[in-house]
Protein backbone atom coordinates (compact mmCIF):
# COMPACT_ATOMS: atom_id res chain seq x y z
CA UNK A 1 0.00 0.00 0.00
CA UNK A 2 1.14 3.62 -0.81
CA UNK A 3 2.73 5.12 2.17
CA UNK A 4 0.40 8.30 1.45
CA UNK A 5 -3.05 8.88 -0.31
CA UNK A 6 -1.22 11.70 -2.72
CA UNK A 7 1.76 12.38 -4.57
CA UNK A 8 0.73 16.02 -3.89
CA UNK A 9 -2.32 17.97 -2.43
CA UNK A 10 -2.47 21.76 -3.49
CA UNK A 11 -4.77 23.96 -1.34
CA UNK A 12 -6.46 26.64 -4.10
CA UNK A 13 -7.45 26.26 -8.05
CA UNK A 14 -6.24 29.70 -9.01
CA UNK A 15 -2.80 30.79 -10.66
CA UNK A 16 0.15 28.94 -9.13
CA UNK A 17 -2.20 25.94 -8.21
CA UNK A 18 -3.97 24.99 -11.20
CA UNK A 19 -0.23 25.68 -12.89
CA UNK A 20 1.82 23.36 -10.46
CA UNK A 21 -0.87 20.42 -10.26
CA UNK A 22 -1.19 20.01 -14.53
CA UNK A 23 2.75 20.13 -14.66
CA UNK A 24 2.88 17.91 -11.62
CA UNK A 25 0.03 15.40 -13.08
CA UNK A 26 2.10 15.54 -16.31
CA UNK A 27 5.23 14.21 -14.78
CA UNK A 28 3.03 11.15 -13.47
CA UNK A 29 2.37 12.39 -9.92
CA UNK A 30 -0.85 11.55 -8.34
CA UNK A 31 -2.64 15.05 -8.00
CA UNK A 32 -5.50 16.07 -6.03
CA UNK A 33 -6.50 20.43 -5.65
CA UNK A 34 -8.95 21.53 -3.07
CA UNK A 35 -10.60 24.94 -4.64
CA UNK A 36 -13.76 26.30 -1.92
CA UNK A 37 -14.56 28.94 -4.18
CA UNK A 38 -14.34 28.89 -8.18
CA UNK A 39 -11.82 27.01 -10.17
CA UNK A 40 -9.67 29.90 -11.96
CA UNK A 41 -8.92 32.05 -8.37
CA UNK A 42 -9.11 35.82 -8.62
CA UNK A 43 -7.05 36.46 -11.68
CA UNK A 44 -9.81 34.61 -13.66
CA UNK A 45 -12.65 34.69 -11.23
CA UNK A 46 -12.61 38.22 -10.12
CA UNK A 47 -9.12 40.04 -11.08
CA UNK A 48 -7.28 40.37 -14.10
CA UNK A 49 -9.98 38.85 -16.70
CA UNK A 50 -13.06 40.42 -15.43
CA UNK A 51 -10.90 43.84 -14.66
CA UNK A 52 -9.95 43.87 -18.19
CA UNK A 53 -12.84 43.11 -19.77
CA UNK A 54 -14.65 46.11 -18.14
CA UNK A 55 -11.79 48.24 -18.68
CA UNK A 56 -11.85 47.37 -22.90
CA UNK A 57 -15.43 48.05 -22.65
CA UNK A 58 -15.04 51.50 -20.69
CA UNK A 59 -12.71 52.98 -23.22
CA UNK A 60 -15.76 52.50 -26.15
CA UNK A 61 -17.34 55.99 -24.35
CA UNK A 62 -14.03 58.28 -25.25
CA UNK A 63 -13.53 56.53 -28.44
CA UNK A 64 -16.94 57.51 -29.74
CA UNK A 65 -15.80 61.45 -28.35
CA UNK A 66 -12.85 61.19 -30.90
CA UNK A 67 -14.38 59.53 -33.31
CA UNK A 68 -16.15 63.00 -34.42
CA UNK A 69 -12.66 64.44 -35.30
CA UNK A 70 -12.26 61.90 -37.70
CA UNK A 71 -15.52 62.75 -39.43
CA UNK A 72 -18.19 59.96 -37.71
CA UNK A 73 -21.13 61.30 -36.24
CA UNK A 74 -22.56 58.95 -33.89
CA UNK A 75 -25.78 59.14 -32.68
CA UNK A 76 -27.19 58.84 -29.58
CA UNK A 77 -25.81 56.15 -28.06
CA UNK A 78 -26.53 54.29 -24.71
CA UNK A 79 -24.78 51.86 -22.41
CA UNK A 80 -26.17 49.22 -20.19
CA UNK A 81 -24.25 47.70 -17.03
CA UNK A 82 -26.42 44.78 -16.67
CA UNK A 83 -25.37 43.74 -20.29
CA UNK A 84 -21.78 44.42 -19.65
CA UNK A 85 -22.22 42.46 -16.60
CA UNK A 86 -23.95 39.56 -17.48
CA UNK A 87 -21.81 38.97 -20.65
CA UNK A 88 -18.58 39.53 -18.39
CA UNK A 89 -20.05 36.39 -16.20
CA UNK A 90 -20.77 34.01 -18.94
CA UNK A 91 -17.27 34.46 -20.38
CA UNK A 92 -15.85 34.13 -16.22
CA UNK A 93 -18.09 30.82 -16.57
CA UNK A 94 -16.47 29.65 -19.81
CA UNK A 95 -12.86 30.27 -18.42
CA UNK A 96 -13.86 28.71 -15.42
CA UNK A 97 -14.73 25.38 -17.24
CA UNK A 98 -12.19 25.53 -18.79
CA UNK A 99 -9.47 25.42 -16.07
CA UNK A 100 -11.69 22.59 -14.74
CA UNK A 101 -11.27 20.19 -17.88
CA UNK A 102 -7.21 21.35 -18.18
CA UNK A 103 -6.39 20.73 -14.76
CA UNK A 104 -8.96 17.22 -15.23
CA UNK A 105 -7.52 16.29 -18.51
CA UNK A 106 -3.56 16.97 -17.03
CA UNK A 107 -4.75 13.76 -14.40
CA UNK A 108 -5.45 16.22 -10.97
CA UNK A 109 -8.43 15.23 -9.47
CA UNK A 110 -10.64 18.47 -7.98
CA UNK A 111 -12.24 18.33 -4.45
CA UNK A 112 -14.44 21.28 -4.47
CA UNK A 113 -14.15 22.50 -1.10
CA UNK A 114 -12.07 24.47 1.50
CA UNK A 115 -8.99 22.12 3.06
CA UNK A 116 -6.83 23.28 5.83
CA UNK A 117 -3.84 21.59 7.38
CA UNK A 118 -4.24 18.95 9.79
CA UNK A 119 -0.26 18.37 10.28
CA UNK A 120 2.78 18.20 7.74
CA UNK A 121 1.43 15.00 5.34
CA UNK A 122 -2.42 15.45 6.13
CA UNK A 123 -5.19 17.81 4.91
CA UNK A 124 -8.74 17.70 6.24
CA UNK A 125 -11.44 19.10 3.72
CA UNK A 126 -14.45 20.73 4.67
CA UNK A 127 -16.24 17.31 4.81
CA UNK A 128 -14.30 16.13 7.18
CA UNK A 129 -12.48 13.64 4.87
CA UNK A 130 -8.37 13.39 5.47
CA UNK A 131 -6.30 13.00 2.91
CA UNK A 132 -2.32 12.14 3.28
CA UNK A 133 -0.09 14.21 0.79
CA UNK A 134 3.59 13.06 0.84
CA UNK A 135 3.86 17.00 -0.65
CA UNK A 136 1.90 20.08 0.12
CA UNK A 137 1.15 23.02 -1.72
CA UNK A 138 -0.22 26.24 -0.29
CA UNK A 139 -1.87 28.13 -3.28
CA UNK A 140 -4.62 30.19 -1.47
CA UNK A 141 -4.03 33.83 -2.92
CA UNK A 142 -5.04 36.86 -0.51
CA UNK A 143 -7.70 38.91 -0.06
CA UNK A 144 -9.02 42.45 0.11
CA UNK A 145 -8.16 44.73 2.93
CA UNK A 146 -11.08 46.25 4.42
CA UNK A 147 -9.30 48.53 6.30
CA UNK A 148 -9.74 50.65 9.78
CA UNK A 149 -12.98 49.73 11.18
CA UNK A 150 -14.01 53.45 10.53
CA UNK A 151 -17.73 53.85 11.66
CA UNK A 152 -20.25 52.61 8.35
CA UNK A 153 -16.97 50.11 7.39
CA UNK A 154 -20.11 47.83 6.40
CA UNK A 155 -21.46 49.79 3.88
CA UNK A 156 -17.98 49.58 1.80
CA UNK A 157 -17.43 47.49 -1.04
CA UNK A 158 -14.61 46.25 -2.36
CA UNK A 159 -13.19 44.85 -5.95
CA UNK A 160 -14.88 41.52 -5.32
CA UNK A 161 -18.62 43.15 -5.16
CA UNK A 162 -17.89 45.79 -8.04
CA UNK A 163 -17.73 42.92 -10.68
CA UNK A 164 -21.66 42.19 -9.41
CA UNK A 165 -22.74 45.64 -8.69
CA UNK A 166 -26.74 45.54 -10.17
CA UNK A 167 -26.09 49.39 -11.30
CA UNK A 168 -23.54 51.59 -12.57
CA UNK A 169 -23.12 53.96 -9.74
CA UNK A 170 -23.57 57.67 -10.78
CA UNK A 171 -20.99 58.28 -8.14
CA UNK A 172 -18.24 56.53 -6.44
CA UNK A 173 -16.04 57.61 -3.86
CA UNK A 174 -12.77 55.20 -4.00
CA UNK A 175 -9.79 55.05 -1.12
CA UNK A 176 -6.89 53.77 -2.42
CA UNK A 177 -3.60 54.88 -4.76
CA UNK A 178 -2.86 51.37 -5.81
CA UNK A 179 -3.56 49.53 -8.83
CA UNK A 180 -7.06 48.51 -8.26
CA UNK A 181 -7.99 51.77 -7.18
CA UNK A 182 -6.90 53.62 -10.28
CA UNK A 183 -7.89 50.64 -12.61
CA UNK A 184 -11.99 50.84 -11.17
CA UNK A 185 -11.38 54.95 -11.43
CA UNK A 186 -10.82 54.62 -15.13
CA UNK A 187 -13.63 51.41 -15.94
CA UNK A 188 -16.11 53.41 -13.67
CA UNK A 189 -15.54 56.84 -15.12
CA UNK A 190 -15.28 55.58 -18.74
CA UNK A 191 -18.54 54.41 -18.29
CA UNK A 192 -19.95 57.40 -17.23
CA UNK A 193 -19.87 57.33 -12.82
CA UNK A 194 -18.37 60.64 -11.10
CA UNK A 195 -15.56 59.22 -9.85
CA UNK A 196 -13.61 60.28 -6.69
CA UNK A 197 -10.51 58.98 -5.65
CA UNK A 198 -9.14 59.12 -1.71
CA UNK A 199 -5.66 58.79 -0.73
CA UNK A 200 -3.86 59.01 1.97
CA UNK A 201 -0.33 60.13 0.73
CA UNK A 202 0.71 63.13 -1.21
CA UNK A 203 0.04 61.28 -4.42
CA UNK A 204 -0.87 58.55 -5.93
CA UNK A 205 1.10 54.91 -7.28
CA UNK A 206 3.76 55.00 -4.21
CA UNK A 207 6.66 53.13 -5.40
CA UNK A 208 6.10 54.05 -9.43
CA UNK A 209 8.51 56.78 -10.85
CA UNK A 210 8.01 59.93 -9.65
CA UNK A 211 7.25 60.86 -13.56
CA UNK A 212 5.05 58.69 -13.93
CA UNK A 213 2.84 59.52 -10.42
CA UNK A 214 2.88 63.29 -11.91
CA UNK A 215 1.71 62.45 -15.40
CA UNK A 216 -0.92 59.52 -14.40
CA UNK A 217 -2.43 62.07 -11.91
CA UNK A 218 -2.84 64.54 -14.50
CA UNK A 219 -4.29 62.79 -16.88
CA UNK A 220 -6.63 61.13 -14.98
CA UNK A 221 -7.41 64.76 -13.77
CA UNK A 222 -7.77 65.35 -17.75
CA UNK A 223 -10.49 62.64 -17.76
CA UNK A 224 -12.42 64.61 -14.78
CA UNK A 225 -11.54 61.92 -12.21
CA UNK A 226 -11.01 64.27 -8.74
CA UNK A 227 -7.98 62.95 -6.39
CA UNK A 228 -7.73 64.23 -2.92
CA UNK A 229 -4.80 63.19 -1.75
CA UNK A 230 -3.34 63.95 2.15
CA UNK A 231 -6.53 62.47 3.58
CA UNK A 232 -8.17 59.02 4.49
CA UNK A 233 -12.02 58.13 4.67
CA UNK A 234 -13.49 58.54 8.71
CA UNK A 235 -16.60 57.61 8.30
CA UNK A 236 -19.73 56.68 6.11
CA UNK A 237 -23.00 57.52 7.05
CA UNK A 238 -26.14 55.86 5.00
CA UNK A 239 -29.28 58.05 4.01
CA UNK A 240 -31.33 55.31 1.90
CA UNK A 241 -29.41 54.28 -0.91
CA UNK A 242 -27.11 57.27 -1.03
CA UNK A 243 -23.95 57.58 1.52
CA UNK A 244 -21.88 60.61 2.58
CA UNK A 245 -18.43 59.70 3.12
CA UNK A 246 -16.44 62.02 5.87
CA UNK A 247 -12.84 62.45 4.95
CA UNK A 248 -10.53 63.14 7.66
CA UNK A 249 -9.54 66.50 6.39
CA UNK A 250 -13.30 67.40 7.35
CA UNK A 251 -14.86 67.32 4.26
CA UNK A 252 -17.64 65.06 2.87
CA UNK A 253 -18.51 63.83 -0.19
CA UNK A 254 -22.31 62.54 -1.51
CA UNK A 255 -22.11 59.28 -3.70
CA UNK A 256 -24.48 56.12 -4.55
CA UNK A 257 -21.11 53.34 -3.53
CA UNK A 258 -17.72 53.50 -1.37
CA UNK A 259 -15.29 51.38 -2.16
CA UNK A 260 -12.01 50.33 -0.86
CA UNK A 261 -9.33 49.37 -2.11
CA UNK A 262 -6.41 49.56 -0.30
CA UNK A 263 -4.13 46.46 -0.48
CA UNK A 264 -4.53 42.71 -0.25
CA UNK A 265 -3.17 40.19 2.41
CA UNK A 266 -2.56 36.98 2.05
CA UNK A 267 -4.94 33.78 2.99
CA UNK A 268 -3.43 32.22 5.75
CA UNK A 269 -6.26 32.27 8.71
CA UNK A 270 -7.35 28.88 9.74
CA UNK A 271 -5.36 27.12 7.68
CA UNK A 272 -3.92 24.98 10.18
CA UNK A 273 -0.39 26.22 9.78
CA UNK A 274 0.65 25.87 12.98
CA UNK A 275 -0.49 22.87 13.37
CA UNK A 276 1.50 21.80 10.45
CA UNK A 277 4.68 24.47 11.73
CA UNK A 278 4.46 26.30 8.63
CA UNK A 279 6.12 29.66 9.54
CA UNK A 280 4.26 33.00 8.34
CA UNK A 281 7.03 35.41 7.10
CA UNK A 282 7.07 38.59 9.70
CA UNK A 283 8.11 41.34 7.64
CA UNK A 284 5.26 41.20 5.38
CA UNK A 285 2.14 38.42 6.87
CA UNK A 286 2.78 36.18 4.32
CA UNK A 287 3.68 32.50 4.58
CA UNK A 288 7.59 31.79 4.71
CA UNK A 289 9.80 30.70 1.79
CA UNK A 290 13.10 30.41 0.58
CA UNK A 291 14.13 30.54 -3.29
CA UNK A 292 12.64 26.78 -4.08
CA UNK A 293 9.14 28.24 -2.59
CA UNK A 294 9.87 25.79 0.15
CA UNK A 295 8.46 26.74 3.67
CA UNK A 296 9.96 26.27 6.87
CA UNK A 297 8.56 22.64 6.96
CA UNK A 298 10.77 20.13 4.38
CA UNK A 299 7.83 19.10 2.47
CA UNK A 300 5.07 21.71 2.07
CA UNK A 301 5.43 24.82 -0.01
CA UNK A 302 3.54 27.62 -1.15
CA UNK A 303 3.37 29.97 -4.06
CA UNK A 304 1.51 33.18 -5.58
CA UNK A 305 -0.04 35.55 -3.30
CA UNK A 306 -0.18 33.69 0.01
CA UNK A 307 3.70 34.45 0.16
CA UNK A 308 2.93 37.93 -0.71
CA UNK A 309 6.51 38.38 -2.80
CA UNK A 310 5.07 40.11 -5.85
CA UNK A 311 1.42 39.42 -6.35
CA UNK A 312 1.03 39.60 -9.99
CA UNK A 313 -0.39 36.08 -11.77
CA UNK A 314 2.19 35.80 -14.25
CA UNK A 315 4.74 35.10 -10.98
CA UNK A 316 1.96 32.76 -9.19
CA UNK A 317 2.17 30.72 -12.23
CA UNK A 318 5.74 30.81 -13.07
CA UNK A 319 6.54 30.08 -9.48
CA UNK A 320 3.86 26.96 -9.43
CA UNK A 321 5.66 25.75 -12.59
CA UNK A 322 8.94 25.96 -11.02
CA UNK A 323 7.89 23.87 -8.02
CA UNK A 324 6.52 21.61 -9.81
CA UNK A 325 9.59 21.38 -12.33
CA UNK A 326 12.00 21.14 -9.22
CA UNK A 327 9.80 18.29 -6.90
CA UNK A 328 8.29 16.17 -9.72
CA UNK A 329 10.47 16.60 -12.67
CA UNK A 330 13.86 16.65 -11.37
CA UNK A 331 14.81 20.10 -13.16
CA UNK A 332 15.30 22.53 -10.34
CA UNK A 333 13.98 25.84 -11.46
CA UNK A 334 13.77 28.96 -8.65
CA UNK A 335 12.47 31.87 -10.00
CA UNK A 336 13.62 35.36 -10.68
CA UNK A 337 12.09 38.28 -9.02
CA UNK A 338 14.08 40.84 -10.68
CA UNK A 339 12.75 42.78 -13.50
CA UNK A 340 9.39 41.83 -13.63
CA UNK A 341 7.34 43.97 -15.83
CA UNK A 342 3.96 45.48 -14.77
CA UNK A 343 1.24 47.56 -15.72
CA UNK A 344 -1.56 49.10 -13.97
CA UNK A 345 -4.71 49.26 -16.62
CA UNK A 346 -5.58 52.75 -15.39
CA UNK A 347 -6.84 54.87 -17.73
CA UNK A 348 -4.42 56.23 -19.47
CA UNK A 349 -2.62 52.53 -19.11
CA UNK A 350 0.82 52.65 -16.97
CA UNK A 351 3.40 50.42 -18.18
CA UNK A 352 6.86 50.01 -16.48
CA UNK A 353 9.61 47.19 -16.29
CA UNK A 354 13.04 47.51 -13.87
CA UNK A 355 14.39 50.39 -12.24
CA UNK A 356 12.57 54.04 -11.39
CA UNK A 357 14.63 56.67 -11.48
CA UNK A 358 14.80 57.22 -8.06
CA UNK A 359 15.65 53.72 -7.51
CA UNK A 360 18.59 54.09 -9.97
CA UNK A 361 20.09 57.12 -8.65
CA UNK A 362 20.17 55.29 -5.20
CA UNK A 363 21.84 52.53 -6.53
CA UNK A 364 24.64 53.60 -9.35
CA UNK A 365 26.78 56.77 -9.47
CA UNK A 366 26.19 57.71 -12.97
CA UNK A 367 22.23 57.92 -13.73
CA UNK A 368 20.77 59.22 -17.39
CA UNK A 369 17.10 59.97 -17.99
CA UNK A 370 15.91 60.11 -21.15
CA UNK A 371 12.11 61.61 -21.00
CA UNK A 372 9.46 62.63 -23.82
CA UNK A 373 6.25 63.47 -23.16
CA UNK A 374 4.17 64.19 -26.22
CA UNK A 375 0.81 64.60 -27.88
CA UNK A 376 -0.16 61.51 -29.53
CA UNK A 377 -0.92 61.32 -33.05
CA UNK A 378 -4.32 60.54 -32.57
CA UNK A 379 -5.31 63.81 -30.33
CA UNK A 380 -4.18 66.07 -33.21
CA UNK A 381 -7.90 65.14 -34.53
CA UNK A 382 -9.48 64.13 -32.05
CA UNK A 383 -8.55 67.39 -30.18
CA UNK A 384 -8.38 65.52 -26.94
CA UNK A 385 -6.37 67.15 -24.62
CA UNK A 386 -3.94 64.11 -23.35
CA UNK A 387 0.00 63.35 -23.39
CA UNK A 388 1.74 60.98 -23.27
CA UNK A 389 5.13 59.93 -21.53
CA UNK A 390 7.88 57.87 -21.91
CA UNK A 391 11.07 57.50 -20.21
CA UNK A 392 13.81 55.39 -20.09
CA UNK A 393 16.55 55.31 -17.38
CA UNK A 394 20.51 54.58 -18.30
CA UNK A 395 23.28 53.36 -16.16
CA UNK A 396 25.64 56.10 -17.22
CA UNK A 397 28.20 54.29 -16.41
CA UNK A 398 27.96 51.03 -18.79
CA UNK A 399 25.35 52.29 -20.66
CA UNK A 400 23.04 49.42 -19.20
CA UNK A 401 18.99 50.48 -19.93
CA UNK A 402 17.95 50.17 -15.85
CA UNK A 403 14.49 50.99 -16.85
CA UNK A 404 11.73 52.10 -18.86
CA UNK A 405 8.36 53.83 -17.74
CA UNK A 406 5.46 54.14 -20.15
CA UNK A 407 2.05 55.97 -19.48
CA UNK A 408 -0.03 55.71 -22.82
CA UNK A 409 -2.24 54.15 -24.91
CA UNK A 410 -0.67 50.33 -25.43
CA UNK A 411 1.78 51.08 -22.48
CA UNK A 412 1.25 47.50 -21.56
CA UNK A 413 2.06 46.20 -24.41
CA UNK A 414 4.48 48.03 -25.19
CA UNK A 415 6.41 47.19 -22.21
CA UNK A 416 6.06 43.69 -22.62
CA UNK A 417 8.16 43.96 -25.06
CA UNK A 418 11.04 46.45 -23.65
CA UNK A 419 10.92 43.75 -21.23
CA UNK A 420 12.58 41.46 -23.32
CA UNK A 421 16.06 44.18 -24.02
CA UNK A 422 15.57 45.32 -20.30
CA UNK A 423 15.91 41.43 -19.23
CA UNK A 424 18.70 41.11 -22.02
CA UNK A 425 20.41 43.70 -20.03
CA UNK A 426 20.84 45.87 -23.65
CA UNK A 427 22.09 49.05 -23.97
CA UNK A 428 21.19 52.41 -24.95
CA UNK A 429 23.12 51.67 -28.18
CA UNK A 430 21.20 48.94 -28.93
CA UNK A 431 17.83 50.78 -28.49
CA UNK A 432 19.65 53.84 -30.31
CA UNK A 433 20.47 51.14 -33.24
CA UNK A 434 17.11 49.90 -33.73
CA UNK A 435 15.60 51.89 -36.79
CA UNK A 436 12.29 52.96 -35.77
CA UNK A 437 9.19 52.02 -36.68
CA UNK A 438 6.95 55.29 -38.04
CA UNK A 439 4.27 56.49 -36.77
CA UNK A 440 3.71 54.98 -33.95
CA UNK A 441 4.16 56.23 -29.97
CA UNK A 442 6.35 53.74 -29.21
CA UNK A 443 9.80 54.91 -31.64
CA UNK A 444 10.36 57.69 -29.14
CA UNK A 445 12.02 55.08 -27.41
CA UNK A 446 14.40 54.48 -30.16
CA UNK A 447 15.03 58.30 -31.00
CA UNK A 448 15.31 59.91 -27.59
CA UNK A 449 19.44 60.94 -28.37
CA UNK A 450 19.78 63.22 -25.76
CA UNK A 451 19.92 62.89 -22.12
CA UNK A 452 17.15 65.23 -20.59
CA UNK A 453 18.86 64.52 -17.16
CA UNK A 454 22.46 63.42 -16.07
CA UNK A 455 22.64 62.81 -12.36
CA UNK A 456 26.85 62.42 -10.52
CA UNK A 457 26.54 61.14 -7.38
CA UNK A 458 29.59 62.63 -5.90
CA UNK A 459 31.96 60.35 -4.03
CA UNK A 460 31.65 60.79 -0.07
CA UNK A 461 34.25 62.56 1.44
P1 LIG B 1 -5.54 33.04 -6.33
O1 LIG B 1 -5.67 33.21 -7.79
O2 LIG B 1 -6.17 34.04 -5.44
O3 LIG B 1 -6.08 31.60 -5.98
C1 LIG B 1 -6.24 31.15 -4.67
C2 LIG B 1 -7.43 30.19 -4.63
O4 LIG B 1 -7.41 29.49 -3.41
C3 LIG B 1 -8.77 30.92 -4.68
O5 LIG B 1 -9.54 30.41 -5.75
C4 LIG B 1 -9.42 30.62 -3.33
O6 LIG B 1 -10.82 30.46 -3.42
C5 LIG B 1 -8.74 29.30 -2.97
N1 LIG B 1 -8.66 29.02 -1.54
C6 LIG B 1 -8.23 29.85 -0.55
N2 LIG B 1 -8.19 29.20 0.62
C7 LIG B 1 -8.60 27.92 0.37
C8 LIG B 1 -8.74 26.76 1.18
N3 LIG B 1 -8.41 26.76 2.46
N4 LIG B 1 -9.18 25.62 0.60
C9 LIG B 1 -9.49 25.60 -0.73
N5 LIG B 1 -9.37 26.66 -1.54
C10 LIG B 1 -8.91 27.81 -0.99
N6 LIG B 1 -2.41 40.38 -11.62
C11 LIG B 1 -1.85 40.59 -12.83
O7 LIG B 1 -0.78 40.04 -13.11
N7 LIG B 1 -2.45 41.40 -13.76
C12 LIG B 1 -3.63 42.02 -13.52
O8 LIG B 1 -4.14 42.73 -14.37
C13 LIG B 1 -4.24 41.82 -12.25
N8 LIG B 1 -5.43 42.40 -11.98
C14 LIG B 1 -6.02 42.17 -10.76
C15 LIG B 1 -7.23 42.79 -10.51
C16 LIG B 1 -7.85 42.61 -9.29
C17 LIG B 1 -9.16 43.29 -9.02
C18 LIG B 1 -7.24 41.77 -8.31
C19 LIG B 1 -7.91 41.54 -6.99
C20 LIG B 1 -6.03 41.14 -8.55
C21 LIG B 1 -5.40 41.35 -9.79
N9 LIG B 1 -4.18 40.76 -10.10
C22 LIG B 1 -3.59 40.98 -11.30
C23 LIG B 1 -3.48 39.89 -9.11
C24 LIG B 1 -3.72 38.40 -9.41
O9 LIG B 1 -5.11 38.16 -9.48
C25 LIG B 1 -3.09 37.52 -8.34
O10 LIG B 1 -1.73 37.86 -8.20
C26 LIG B 1 -3.20 36.03 -8.68
O11 LIG B 1 -4.53 35.65 -8.86
C27 LIG B 1 -2.56 35.19 -7.57
O12 LIG B 1 -2.71 33.82 -7.85
P2 LIG B 1 -2.67 32.74 -6.67
O13 LIG B 1 -2.67 31.40 -7.31
O14 LIG B 1 -1.59 33.07 -5.73
O15 LIG B 1 -4.01 32.97 -5.86
P1 LIG C 1 -1.89 48.42 -3.77
O1 LIG C 1 -0.86 47.99 -2.81
O2 LIG C 1 -1.53 48.55 -5.20
O3 LIG C 1 -2.48 49.81 -3.30
C1 LIG C 1 -3.03 49.96 -2.04
C2 LIG C 1 -3.36 51.42 -1.84
O4 LIG C 1 -4.10 51.60 -0.64
C3 LIG C 1 -2.11 52.29 -1.71
O5 LIG C 1 -2.35 53.50 -2.34
C4 LIG C 1 -1.97 52.43 -0.20
O6 LIG C 1 -1.33 53.61 0.18
C5 LIG C 1 -3.43 52.51 0.21
N1 LIG C 1 -3.65 52.07 1.58
C6 LIG C 1 -3.14 50.97 2.21
N2 LIG C 1 -3.61 50.88 3.46
C7 LIG C 1 -4.43 51.94 3.64
C8 LIG C 1 -5.20 52.39 4.74
N3 LIG C 1 -5.22 51.73 5.88
N4 LIG C 1 -5.93 53.52 4.59
C9 LIG C 1 -5.92 54.19 3.42
N5 LIG C 1 -5.21 53.81 2.34
C10 LIG C 1 -4.46 52.70 2.46
O7 LIG C 1 -3.08 47.40 -3.53
P2 LIG C 1 -4.42 47.13 -4.38
O8 LIG C 1 -5.44 46.79 -3.38
O9 LIG C 1 -4.67 48.22 -5.34
O10 LIG C 1 -4.03 45.82 -5.20
C11 LIG C 1 -3.46 44.69 -4.52
C12 LIG C 1 -2.41 44.03 -5.34
O11 LIG C 1 -3.01 43.26 -6.38
C13 LIG C 1 -1.46 44.96 -6.09
O12 LIG C 1 -0.43 45.42 -5.28
C14 LIG C 1 -0.97 44.09 -7.20
O13 LIG C 1 0.08 43.26 -6.73
C15 LIG C 1 -2.19 43.25 -7.52
N6 LIG C 1 -2.90 43.84 -8.66
C16 LIG C 1 -2.27 43.91 -9.86
C17 LIG C 1 -2.88 44.49 -10.94
C18 LIG C 1 -2.18 44.57 -12.25
O14 LIG C 1 -1.21 43.86 -12.45
N7 LIG C 1 -2.63 45.41 -13.18
C19 LIG C 1 -4.23 45.04 -10.84
C20 LIG C 1 -4.82 44.90 -9.52
C21 LIG C 1 -4.17 44.33 -8.48
P3 LIG C 1 0.26 53.73 0.30
O15 LIG C 1 0.80 53.69 -1.08
O16 LIG C 1 0.43 55.04 0.98
O17 LIG C 1 0.71 52.57 1.12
Amino acid sequence: MAEFDVDLFVIGGGSGGVRAARIAANYGAKVMVAEEYRMGGTCVIRGCVPKKLFVIGSHVHQEIEDAAGFGWSIGQVSFDWATLVANKDKEIARLEGAYTTNVEKSGARIVKTRAVLEDAHTVRLATGEKVTAKYILIATGGAPNHGPAVPGIEHVISSNEAFHLKELPKRIVIQGGGYIALEFAGIFAGYGSDVTVVYRGDNILRGFDEDVRKHVRTEMEKRGITIITGCTVAKIDKHGRDFTTHLSSGSSIASDQVMFAIGRHPNVRGLGLEAAGVAINPANGGIQVDGWSKTSVDNIYAVGDVTHRTNLTPVAIREGHAFADTVFGKRPVQVDHATIPTAVFSQPEVGTVGLTEEEARAQYSHVDIYKTDFRPIKATMSGRDTRVLMKLVVDGTSDRVLGCHIVGDCAAEVTQVVAIAVKMKVTKADFDATVALHPTASEELVTMRTPTAQHVRQAAE
